[in-house]
């Protein structure tokens, strides 16, 4: 057979070729804006002469802070295609852990909507290796600053010159997109995506048994772009010639219900709580055309699925994986032989991560010993995995070595029992890490402030289940003797330390943290304990 490379420039050229009359439509700040694969595809080979313009290297790191949006998806084709990696920097992270990780990535340029400028122009003199800033105007009334390093991306696109000819990356191993993902301690770490392992994830989008997104679909990723490039819908939708809708910076429940009515969206996907804002809202919407809702990042609620199932006849399509699976690893899908189940134990199937997508291996192993346990959906485990697009290591090699198994699988964090039909249903997570909002908390960063508190002697915090952010933290106090301290005194010290949104929900004081035989905090005894935590004045978990 032909030894042709797997990469992103035929995507690129299928969608120019074949798909050029389908629309892309963005949702921006003072209205919408439509365009077609044919228009974008065209902006998309001026946006390689810019950076050419730009002297960006051959290789150089190309830095987005951005929305999701159709110029969004010009950088994630320029920069990959003209050899360029596309970084995606999530717009929600702290100031010092996007410093680092623009750093650590040495970006050249950054691609920054204008609505997000507040965001990113106060880090500016930290970033030591960007030397371009190019300002995507999204009608946001931000001023722009008066900085030689400041560029106007619609200005420098009208004066390039398209590239003309054919992209070419002839080594598919080469890199073309790079996501950073939290540490539980220490610094972010990043994952490099191939060429190779960018176009086969985006095939898998394309699966009958999974997504199957078709030429048929409208498709409006929620899912963050800057989320292991949004779950891999963009290219997948590029390669099936889907319509497209970005819903730009208004992630409102109301604003999402109405992009899926008024552009008749048949394929969405998001973390659940974007859909459980959405719920109250499914009565005066008219979804009919809606038939597939991809959703994890976090377990998705059984009572979440069942009420969309009831209210508009389509469940969550629950998929899980990691920035590190580039992020699909496993979806939910009903197998013939539950065809004859009744609906209650089809929502059971429905709320397990589900089974492997093709390609992908997942074996169960006890972390304590490293043996290989059954699948009997009782015994639990480790979760690792391997795959053509899950990490061999991180960027650098750096931050996590020990993630990585001799036998060179990837250790997920995960825990859970696996069915013999390989459905997994994750139980517990090692990972010493709150996932709220589809955001990571880091519990060991919390418990290290709560614990510089004067009259604190140990804290601990774990995540207790929340109606809509799915986990929020609780910390468990241990005050030292003779002291005596309050939940407000613990959020107060807090309150100048940490972002607004770790704040804890719950204070809870304990005479111990419980500490396991190596006398590590026993995190699981604490979740075991508050298992069924309520916090006052919130609305009950289902
Ligand atoms: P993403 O950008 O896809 O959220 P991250 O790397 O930030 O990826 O987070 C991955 C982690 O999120 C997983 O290791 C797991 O702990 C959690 N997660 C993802 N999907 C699910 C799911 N469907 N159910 C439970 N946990 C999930």
């Amino acid at each position: 057979m032909q030894d042709r490379p797997l990469a992103l420039p035929h995507v690129f050229h299928r969608a120019e070729q074949y798909f050029g009359h389908k629309p892309l439509v963005t949702a921006e700040v003072d209205g919408e804006r439509t365009t077609t694969i044919a228009e974008w595809a065209e902006r998309v080979r001026r946006l390689a002469t810019v950076l050419d313009t730009l002297d960006v290297s051959a290789d150089g790191r190309v830095g987005t802070f951005g929305w999701n949006t159709a110029r969004h998806l010009e950088l994630y084709m320029a920069a990959p295609c003209s050899g360029r990696v596309l970084h995606t920097l999530n717009i929600r992270l702290f100031p010092e852990q996007l410093v680092y990780i623009a750093n650590h990535a040495e970006d050249e340029v950054v691609f920054v909507d204008r609505s997000l400028l507040p965001l990113l122009w106060p880090l500016v003199d930290r970033f030591e290796t960007v030397r371009h800033y190019v300002v995507i105007d999204d009608g946001a009334d931000v001023p722009v600053p008066d900085d030689p390093r400041v560029h106007d991306y619609e200005a420098l696109l009208a004066a390039a010159t398209p590239f003309a000819g054919d992209f070419v990356v002839a080594d598919e191993n080469t890199a073309a997109a790079m996501c950073y993902t939290s540490g539980t301690t220490g610094n972010p770490k990043g994952v490099v995506y191939s060429h190779r392992s960018a176009v086969l994830h985006a095939l898998i989008t394309l699966i009958a048994d999974g997504a199957a997104l078709s030429e048929h679909d409208v498709v409006m990723p929620v899912v963050p772009m800057f989320h292991a490039n949004a779950w891999g819908l963009p290219y997948g939708c590029l390669l099936a010639g889907s319509s497209i809708v970005f819903p730009g910076p208004n992630m409102t429940p109301q604003a999402v219900a109405r992009l899926l009515e008024r552009h008749r969206v048949t394929v969405t996907g998001g973390v659940p709580t974007i859909w459980m804002g959405m719920l109250p809202l499914l009565a005066d919407h008219d979804l009919t055309p809606l038939r597939t809702i991809l959703c994890g990042g976090s377990a998705v609620p059984r009572a979440l699925s069942e009420s969309y199932r009831e209210a508009i006849g389509v469940p969550m399509l629950h998929a899980w994986g990691m920035t590190e699976t580039s992020p699909i690893a496993t979806m939910s899908v009903l197998r013939s032989h539950h065809a004859e189940l009744a609906e209650a134990e089809r929502a059971d199937l429905r709320a397990r991560q589900g089974q492997p997508v093709p390609l992908v291996d997942l074996r169960l192993v006890d972390p304590g010993t490293g043996e290989i346990q059954p699948w009997d959906d009782v015994t639990s485990g480790e979760i690792q995995a391997a795959g053509p697009w899950i990490a061999a290591e991180y960027y650098r090699g750096e931050g996590g070595g020990a993630q990585f198994t001799e036998d060179g699988w990837l250790r997920t964090g995960d825990v859970a029992a696996v069915d013999r039909y390989g459905s997994v249903r994750l139980v517990d997570r090692t990972k010493d890490l709150i996932k709220s909002g589809g955001e990571w908390i880091g519990s060991v960063e919390l418990e290290n402030e709560i614990m510089a508190h004067p009259k604190v002697a140990e804290a601990a915090v774990i995540a207790i289940p929340h109606e809509k952010w799915v986990e929020r933290p609780l910390a468990c106090v241990v005050v030292k003797p003779g002291e005596t301290l309050t939940a407000e005194e613990v959020i107060a010290h807090l309150e100048p330390r940490v972002a607004k949104w770790w704040l804890p929900d719950a204070v809870e004081f304990i005479d111990e943290v419980p500490k396991t035989s190596v006398g590590k905090f026993s995190k699981k005894t604490l979740r075991e304990k508050f298992g069924g935590y309520q916090v006052p004045g919130q609305t009950p978990v289902t």
